[in-house]
């Protein structure tokens, strides 16, 4: 494996502290697998949405001992920084709020933005999304009742955790719920290589507690390992577009030991595992500014005080329109009438957002003449108002922008999330070049490519961990009987 897998002496040294101040890793659950032969059933790799998803499945599916395997010192990984916006589509529940959706819709809506999707895929992925929610709500998820329109997304789709933790919610409730079912899980335990074959994998695990290494057999085993966005090889041999200094939205500041590294690729690849649409990523504007979950109560002007996209447009496109402005750099507007999201408390405390109680001072504030924002804010509360497709096509409005106090936020784009990764069919097997299967090794999650093409929904990373992490469990754990 690449060095860039290696944990820094600096980022052990603060795990073990963290362990230390928390009082121990968390307790095992029941001992090791009751097995003659000292194999463990199924074991995932990985403790995100799709890991948890995939062990709770693998358990509830008949597997007798289930083992996740994690190697930072704490659960959740990307998961448990994110929002939160999980999509699906469910045209009754929708319907009762006024929303029209369908399968066929969020299919399109995928291709619009994505392109070269892999139709078969993001269908089943849509298709079960309805009855993959409330699974979750089985496991012991709360959501929140509203179902919202996500950035990134074209159609009002999504639903969030309950209260203000965002996806460290899901995780949270899933640990819980995993641990009930005897899913067993150890920290600061990363896998290093595996070999063998279905029924008889061997995995090398490295026990960052003890710097020790260790050996563990496996009949089935399930990557959820994440994306590759903190692997700046990686990331720079296959998209060199974006500078090798554009930070990451998991780990803005450069302080984080950021466990997206991509390891599951290159364990998977040791089988002989493909990967695809390896060049495709998520750029997103996410430095701080952004203030709100749900699309139509912001305005982005740039340098001049003046609009230049329509803000609810697909990832992509807002990409695109802000690595065109000449230093990629825009301003995010909304006012006391929207509802903020989940992190805008602490953006307020940290200065990321500032608050300002009239256009002028906003205006001063932000270095930008007073005349042309007061002028773009009008322009954009006509629009607002009338519903009609503005200069840039918006239509989608849930707010004018004009009730003092104002809010704004400066913002750049940052690497988002990957879309490339081990190829994967509807069972969540991992496939070789030639596309067929690798008997007993699954993928889901982030670490799987090639389902959205070059852009996906808002919502949908999360929703591909829950059906595929499902998927991926379900399977290991039929396979194994
Ligand atoms: C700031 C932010 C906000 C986001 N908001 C949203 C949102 O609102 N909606 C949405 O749909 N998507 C969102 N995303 C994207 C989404 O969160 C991710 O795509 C998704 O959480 C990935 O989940 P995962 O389970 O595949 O990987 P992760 O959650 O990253 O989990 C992978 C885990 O595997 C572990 N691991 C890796 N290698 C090894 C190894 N060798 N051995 C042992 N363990 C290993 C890692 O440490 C990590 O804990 C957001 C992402 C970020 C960064």
């Amino acid at each position: 494996m690449s060095p860039a897998h290696g944990m820094s002496r600096r980022a052990w040294l603060q795990a073990l502290a963290a362990i230390a101040a928390a009082g121990g890793p968390l307790a095992a659950g029941p001992a090791r697998a009751d097995d003659p032969e000292g194999i463990w059933d199924v074991v995932v790799v990985g403790s995100g949405m799709a890991g948890h998803c995939a062990a709770i499945s693998a358990r509830l599916e008949g597997a007798r001992s289930v083992l996740m395997l994690e190697k930072a010192p704490v659960i959740g990984g990307h998961t448990a920084m994110a929002s939160g916006s999980l999509a699906f589509v469910d045209p009754p529940r929708q319907a009762a709020q006024g929303i029209v959706d369908s399968v066929e819709k969020f299919t399109a809506d995928a291709r619009a933005v994505g392109n070269d999707i892999d139709e078969p895929l993001v269908r089943l992925i849509a298709g079960r999304s309805a009855g993959d929610v409330s699974w979750l709500v089985r496991q012991g998820v709360r959501f929140s009742p509203t179902i919202f329109r996500a950035f990134g997304n074209l159609q009002k789709r999504c639903v969030t955790a309950f209260g203000n933790m965002g996806a460290r919610r899901y995780i949270l409730d899933l640990h819980a719920r995993s641990r009930s079912l005897g899913v067993e899980s150890r920290l600061l335990s990363r896998v290093t290589s595996i070999r063998g074959e279905a029924g008889d994998f061997l995995l090398e695990v490295q026990d960052l507690r003890r710097m020790a290494g260790e050996a563990l057999r496996a009949r089935r085993v399930v990557l959820a390992t994440g994306g590759f966005t903190a692997n700046l090889a990686l990331r720079m041999y296959f998209h060199p577009e974006p500078t090798h200094d554009l930070p990451t939205t998991a780990n803005p500041h450069g302080v984080l030991d950021d466990p997206a590294t991509g390891d599951g690729l290159y364990l998977a690849r040791e089988l002989g595992a493909a990967w695809v649409d390896m060049d495709k990523i998520v750029l997103l504007s996410y430095w701080g500014g952004r203030m709100l979950d749900y699309i139509g109560g912001e305005v982005y002007v740039n340098a001049e005080g003046e609009r230049f996209v329509d803000e609810t447009a697909s990832t992509g496109d807002i990409a695109r329109a802000i690595a065109r402005l000449p230093e990629r750099v825009m301003y995010v507007i909304t006012d006391a009438q929207s509802i903020k999201g989940v992190n805008a408390g602490a953006k307020l405390t940290a200065g990321n957002i500032h608050r300002a109680d009239s256009i002028e001072e906003m205006a001063r504030d932000m270095g930008v003449s007073s005349m042309a924002l007061r002028r773009t804010l009008e322009r954009f509360n006509e629009a607002a108002r009338s519903g009609s497709p503005d200069e840039f096509g918006r239509t989608a409005y849930t707010q004018t922008i004009e009730k003092p106090p104002f809010y704004w936020g400066r913002e750049q784009l940052m690497m988002h999330s990957t879309l490339g990764g081990l190829h994967i069919d509807a069972r969540a097997r991992v496939l070789r070049a030639d596309g067929s299967a690798i008997d007993g090794l699954y993928a889901a999650g982030e670490t799987a490519g090639g389902i959205w093409g070059s852009d996906r929904l808002g919502g949908t990373g999360l929703l591909q961990c829950l059906v595929m992490g499902r998927i991926a469990g379900a399977e290991a754990a039929r396979r194994v009987g």
